[in-house]
């Protein structure tokens, strides 16, 4: 089997806002054609125009090559052994970065096309499945601009999520930093608040999990509001600090009481190694798309297995990244949740319409993905749609 094109797709939800911090409004979407007619499908997480330039640029010299063209023409059966000569054949504009997330949209195709190709789900490449399903946790970011309406969407999600079967929920609770969401900002407390407050409503078995969003800008305002949040039985506090700070996240993680969580924009497993030799989280978070992909993936949760972390993975993009994180809890042992962006409580028409036939989600468990390949199927009629949205932007 020859690969003989790749197709990038740069997709919008036509009904995107500027002033949310949310990054599945947007994405990219790869196609990996072959001359035996099947198609590997992919997606990452960075900016789709930056990634679909990372993958079409051409390369004029042996360490600064095209991704596309290191591509087209190979068989793509040694998934892994692509992953490195993507990697050294692009290391004097990539190593890191978009240009890693970029091979992840890639390698995510090229294990699709490969499971498609041998007629087994991509976890079969990988292993033995660890159980019967899967535990996908509710990720909920209330799209509003007052703390009042926030923290009464909150509750109501959370509530929402747990009639839907969800066992676990993260709290994405940010009210100041970068990432204020929507214009919302206020004092920590309020992040203590929406703890409490959910907490309160949703009983003691939910799991809850709190993500700050890389607003404290000290150790010590972290460490207090993970004192405090403690007592609502936390499972995590996600990204407390700025991602560079690892002198910081190994002094709070050595302090806090409740687990510390990062690692979502981490690029590469070079990247994963040193926030887990300096012991700087207990919960080791790759996106599978911008740490490059499957292949890069399955080895940040080797090293976190040898470390005896537990793995939580990102995943705020469509079904296609929903569908590979399934895949890797499949046969992740150490991957207890994994995110999950409810169709029916987010607002991205990219999250609920790109694609079709989603693994079965009932009473909290999401089934073991039993189709070929990923198992995703697009809707080309919703995929043209937000190409055209993305192009007018453009
Ligand atoms: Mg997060």
């Amino acid at each position: 089997m020859r690969i003989t094109g790749i197709r990038t797709h740069v997709l919008l939800d036509p009904g995107f806002d500027v002033g949310a911090t949310s990054s599945a409004q947007d994405t990219i979407v790869v196609e990996i054609d072959t001359d035996e007619g099947v198609t590997g499908i992919g997606e990452t997480d960075l900016n789709a125009w930056i990634a679909r330039a990372c993958i079409e640029a051409p390369g004029t010299h042996t360490m600064d090559r095209g991704l596309r063209s290191l591509l087209v023409g190979r068989d793509p059966a040694d998934v892994e052994a692509i992953w490195d000569e993507l990697y050294v054949g692009t290391c004097m504009t990539g190593r890191r970065g978009a240009l890693v997330h970029a091979i992840g949209a890639l390698d995510m195709a090229l294990w699709d096309l490969r499971g498609k190709a041998e007629g087994v789900p991509c976890w079969g490449l990988w292993g033995e499945a660890r159980g019967d399903f899967l535990t996908p946790y509710a990720s909920l970011q209330p799209e509003v601009s007052s703390f009042e309406a926030y923290l009464e969407s909150m509750v109501e999600w959370a509530g929402r999520a747990r009639d839907l079967g969800f066992t676990a929920a993260k709290l994405e609770a940010t009210f100041s930093g970068p990432y204020a969401h929507k214009g919302l900002s206020g004092p920590d407390e309020w992040v203590v608040r929406v703890a409490r407050e959910v907490r309160a409503a949703a009983g003691p078995d939910m799991t809850l999990m709190v993500d700050a969003q890389y607003a404290f800008d000290s150790v010590e305002r972290a460490l207090r509001v993970a004192e405090e949040i403690a007592e609502y039985d936390i499972f995590f506090l996600e990204t407390p600090l700025w991602t560079d700070d690892i002198d910081g996240y190994a002094r709070l993680a050595a302090a806090s009481p409740v687990p510390i969580a990062a690692g979502e924009w981490l690029s590469s497993r070079h990247e994963f190694r040193e926030l887990i030799d300096r012991a700087a989280v207990h919960v080791v978070q790759p996106d599978i798309g911008r740490v490059g992909g499957f292949t890069e993936a399955r080895r940040v949760c080797d090293m976190a297995a040898e470390a005896g972390l537990i793995v939580v993975p990102h995943a705020w993009k469509t079904g296609i990244s929903v569908a590979a994180a399934a895949h890797l809890a499949t046969v992740t042992p150490h991957m207890p949740f994994f995110e999950f962006l409810p169709a029916e409580l987010c607002e991205s028409r990219l999250r609920k319409d790109l694609t079709v036939d989603e693994p079965a989600f009932a009473d909290g468990r999401l089934g073991i993905p039993a189709r070929p390949g990923l198992g995703v199927e697009l809707n080309r009629t919703a995929l043209r749609e937000f190409e055209e949205a993305a192009a007018r932007v453009a």
